[in-house]
């Protein structure tokens, strides 16, 4: 353990500033995985901020389409669907759709956007799960999905910049004459994973994630009913909330919750109870 009483030693900062950061691989992820979750405490006044990695330049069928009017079109689709959800600020981080890497440039940018923001909470894609596949004996229709190499990647860089770079006094000391302060993040929350503990009861705004994701035109035929679909979704996780903790909702998201830093009081408090 490093000596914080040294001279010249930087404290880190643990108090928030957004209670979310919700950072995605591409235009609509952070929409399939937390919006629900985003919307609900959103309305409960809180501040939220969301990220996407890449610049969603290979969403299209279309090898001619031109790759900058895609990538703003699906920016300004991503923007409302923010604005549909309460979420405060968007970024676009711009790194080239499908081939996102974990490097010493994305982690970089997103430990400015951790700094920046210090969200108590981030929430990004599980960089563990790969392959999706059901037993081909047992179920013989069903065909596997392969999580997007982009999806894993985001996954990784996140949580390599949350620890230990973000909040890392040594590290990128560069960004400290800009202000951006080290900053220890709480909670980590991921979606898209197969060790979900935690379940969020979205059912009072079902229908705001279901808006928001219709906001990507380019992404969904409008004659798809996203409100059915996401209903469906949705119970089908509040029934495993059910099935798995006894929990009563009606639509549900889930994550893999995990505890980085407790602040003193409230582990006080846990362990009076
Ligand atoms: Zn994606």
């Amino acid at each position: 353990m490093a000596d914080r009483k040294a001279p010249g030693a930087l404290a880190v900062v643990t108090e928030p500033d957004f209670e979310a950061l919700v950072i995605g691989a591409h235009p609509d992820d952070n929409d399939f995985g937390a919006a629900g979750v985003s919307a609900l405490w959103a309305g409960q006044g809180k501040k939220i901020a969301w990220a996407v990695m890449t610049d969603g330049t290979e969403g299209s069928e279309v090898p001619s389409a031109d790759a900058s009017e895609l990538m703003l079109t699906r920016e300004q689709e991503q923007r409302a669907a923010c604005e549909v959800l309460g979420v405060q600020a968007v970024e676009f981080l711009r790194f080239p759709d499908g081939h996102l890497q974990n490097t010493e440039e994305a982690r970089r940018a997103v430990v400015k956007l951790i700094r920046k923001y210090r969200p108590r909470v981030v929430i990004t894609h599980d960089p563990t799960q790969h392959i999706f596949a059901p037993d081909p004996d047992e179920k013989p229709e069903e065909t596997a999905y392969l999580n997007h190499p982009d999806h894993r990647a985001t996954g990784s860089i996140v949580l390599d910049a949350i620890f230990p770079a973000a909040g890392n006094p040594r590290s990128y000391r560069e960004l400290l004459a800009e202000g951006l302060q080290p900053y220890r993040v709480h909670e980590v929350y991921l979606f898209g994973s197969r060790q979900v503990n935690t379940y969020i009861d979205i059912s009072s705004v079902i229908e705001q994630k279901a808006k928001g994701l219709k906001c990507h035109k380019t992404q969904f035929d409008q004659e798809w009913d996203m409100l059915k679909e996401i209903k469906e979704w949705g119970a089908g996780t509040a029934k495993e909330a059910k099935n798995k903790k006894g929990l009563e909702m009606e639509y549900a998201e889930a994550f893999r919750r995990i505890k980085l830093y407790v602040p003193k009081a409230e582990k006080a408090q846990e362990q009076e109870s």
